[in-house]
């Protein structure tokens, strides 16, 4: 299962403040399958394959990474996937690039109102979608559980053997992929969250939680900021496309509108602000996400 096709890129983007900028290329280890989604799905398969169950199920709304990275993940892998939509069916007519992509990757898809949406991890509420779809791996929305951890665990370690680093950096939604991170790091280094929502402090919750339970401890070598979201999820302001343009032509990389944009702009600030020590190395991770263009009418440029 382990068919990331692609070594990992590691691109310097130069020194900003004092402080060395490098970026792991997580977005072009599979040209399908990229970036945090699939780290989070591996091991997931694997406990699905020793169930015995062939069907994954999961939820998203209708730009969703995660939805994607799971009906590319059946297709490549041979599962079927079943994908539960937030929003009424109607309302998802014609089905947007993300949603088509899914359908053409064999993924069945359903609707679900916001209420039902919301209420989806109630048991009785699982269990009557369990119904309809019959017997399946159920995977949570945008993919983070205690299993989506060990795959990302994986990249950490994978820095600390390649480079010499002082902080890894990535942007959140969940807190699953810095969760893993981590434990991937064992306490050594530091990391940085990027809450690419608004009001995200629950976040180190969740996160102390999700490593506690894969790990049996936290950490304190990590922090979390809230205050790059740039105005909330999937809220790309003139600014910060701008931003994206800029940095795209300065380094041939084109970041996602949701996520990388909002890591990248908050490294650099608060580089300038001195939050770094001076001659420090941050490295930051490209996540993935850059189909999620297709919700902001298509890549800029
Ligand atoms: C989902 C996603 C994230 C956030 O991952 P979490 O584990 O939910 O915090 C970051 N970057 C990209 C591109 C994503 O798709």
């Amino acid at each position: 299962m382990d068919f990331l096709t692609h070594p990992l890129l590691i691109t310097d983007l130069g020194e900003h403040h004092g402080v060395q900028l490098l970026l792991a290329r997580d977005e072009l280890t599979h040209p399908e399958l990229p970036g945090n989604k699939w780290r989070k799905l591996k091991y997931n398969l694997q406990e699905a394959d020793r169930l015995g169950l062939a069907t994954l199920l999961t939820f998203g709304g209708a730009y969703s990474n995660h939805l994607a990275a799971v009906a590319a993940a059946g297709r490549l892998l041979g599962r079927r996937t079943v994908g539960f939509v937030r929003g009424d069916e109607l309302a998802h007519r014609p089905l947007n690039p993300t949603l088509a992509r899914a359908r053409t990757d064999g993924m069945a898809l359903h609707f679900l109102d916001r209420e039902t949406y919301r209420r989806k991890h109630e048991p009785a509420v699982l269990a009557a979608l369990l119904r309809e779809t019959g017997p399946a791996y159920v995977l949570p929305e945008g993919g983070s559980n205690t299993l989506a951890l060990p795959g990302c665990a994986e990249l950490a370690q994978e820095l600390l053997a390649r480079l010499d680093f002082d902080v890894l950096a990535v942007a959140c939604a969940t807190g699953g992929t810095l969760a893993g991170l981590l434990t991937g790091l064992a306490g050594q280094r530091r990391a940085l969250g990027v809450a690419a929502l608004k009001g995200a402090d629950f976040l180190r919750d969740d996160i102390n939680q999700l490593t506690q339970q894969a790990t049996g401890h936290t950490y304190a070598n990590w922090e979390l900021r809230t205050d790059y979201h740039g105005g909330g999820y999937a809220r790309l302001s003139p600014e910060l496309r701008q931003f994206i343009v800029d940095f795209q032509q300065r380094h041939g990389i084109l970041l996602d509108p949701v996520y990388t944009g909002k890591l990248l702009f908050g490294l650099l600030d608060l580089a300038a602000k001195g939050h770094f020590r001076r001659g420090s190395t941050v490295v930051a991770i490209h996540t993935g996400g850059l189909q999620a263009w297709s919700g902001f009418g298509g890549q800029p440029g």
